[in-house]
């Protein structure tokens, strides 16, 4: 099976096999290879063969003390960098080798999450939207399925809320959230005509407290902003315009080619893919030139992302983000992207100094994501 710790090899094969995405390849990324080594003290080696030793579905380890001290000395780590997004991560052979989770204790889990999110339907004001959140000024947009409201201590000038009816954020329909992104798409709409110097949307989902919500209820957010876009949007415009004006061509275009051509993306019509720089684990990126809200594949794209992440890896706890083009603008791509912030039944945070000021940590592969997704989507 492919493994992000061969990618110099996938990168040779390419310069052989398709030596215009192997430049493309060059133009965006730079990666290379390291070996990190140390020495385990025999006081040591018990505890390091019981920490780290493969176990078995009984929980019994299945290594000798010397086979696990042999992948401890030397660890192979993978760096990516896409020079035009500043985006960069480390995987490490040692992380990428523990074994995911077993079925039955992703059911335990699962089952667990489930209690806790019951457990939060005790006086929770979102599941009385209308009655116990504020409206803004020009009202609430109504879905199907949820409704808007204003962010009581908001974000920005404008910045509100979709509160989904259904209480449990993880269990939703296909119908359900394409109800909460158009209904996102709507109040873009209403604010806009409300006060026309208000021109660039983000829409976010922020899913359980690990992703940074607040409240267990489902809910997603909008903004909209004037003169320039929020920070990350603003960045990753202006490189891609840097990026046009130098070489003529469409940076996430691109992206997108290089990643299809090593097999990181959907096999569909819609471009997304595992990103080769996550930054944390299991990013996943989907670009489209049309409005998510009314391309019906881009929409079944992110449902069908979000389910196995939920269904079939035991996701709880994760971020979406539509970046989007200004009102009128064309030049710029929508940018979708989810990611997983780790299970919300472990206290310790997925995201440290490394990803804040270094670069992203990330045990995950990326071509077991997309392998994940692809067979989940043919389910
Ligand atoms: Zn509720």
């Amino acid at each position: 099976m492919k493994s992000l710790l061969d990618l110099e090899e996938m990168i040779n094969k390419l310069k052989k096999e398709d030596e215009d995405s192997f430049r493309l390849f060059n133009n965006i990324f730079h990666t290379s290879r390291d070996s990190g080594s140390l020495k385990i003290p025999s006081s040591f080696k018990e505890k390091v063969h019981t920490y780290f030793g493969n176990k078995d579905e009984f929980g019994n380890i299945i290594e000798s003390p010397n086979e696990v001290i042999e992948r401890i000395k030397t660890q192979k780590v993978i760096k990516t960098y896409n020079k035009w997004t500043g985006e960069g991560s480390l995987f490490n052979s040692l992380r990428a080798s523990r074994p995911g989770m077993k079925p039955q204790e992703r059911s335990q889990e699962q089952e667990k999450i489930k209690e806790y999110i019951e457990k939060s339907r005790e006086n929770c004001d979102f599941c009385q939207a209308e009655k116990y959140t504020p409206e803004d000024v020009f009202g609430r947009v109504q879905g199907k399925h949820c409704i808007t409201g204003s962010n009581i201590a908001k974000y920005d000038a404008w910045s509100s809320i979709i509160y989904f009816k259904k209480h449990n954020p993880l269990d939703f329909t296909q119908e359900e959230l394409f109800d909460y992104i158009e209904t996102g798409f709507k109040w873009f709409k209403k604010v806009h005509n409300y006060d026309k110097q208000f021109i660039s949307p983000l829409f976010i989902w922020n899913c359980l407290q690990k992703a940074g919500a607040s409240q267990v209820h489902g809910h997603a957010q909008v903004l909209m902003t004037k003169n320039i876009h929020y920070a990350k949007t603003q960045f990753l415009r202006k490189n891609f315009r840097s990026y046009m004006q130098l070489t003529g061509r469409n940076l996430f275009k691109d992206i997108y080619t290089v990643h299809k051509a090593l097999g990181l993306a959907l096999d569909s019509e819609v471009n997304g893919f595992a990103s080769l720089t996550p930054f944390k684990e299991k990013e996943f990126t989907i670009i489209s030139r049309d409005n998510p809200s009314t391309n019906e594949e881009v929409k079944e794209a992110v449902y069908k992302v979000l389910r196995c992440y939920i269904d079939k890896l035991g996701v709880s706890s994760f971020n979406l983000a539509i970046s989007c083009p200004a009102f009128g603008e064309t030049f710029f791509p929508y940018i979708i992207r989810i990611v997983d912030r780790g299970s919300i039944l472990k206290p310790t945070a997925d995201i440290g100094a490394m990803e804040l000021y270094g670069s992203s940590v990330i045990s995950d592969d990326p071509f077991n994501v997309i392998k994940s997704v692809n067979e989940f989507r043919q389910d």
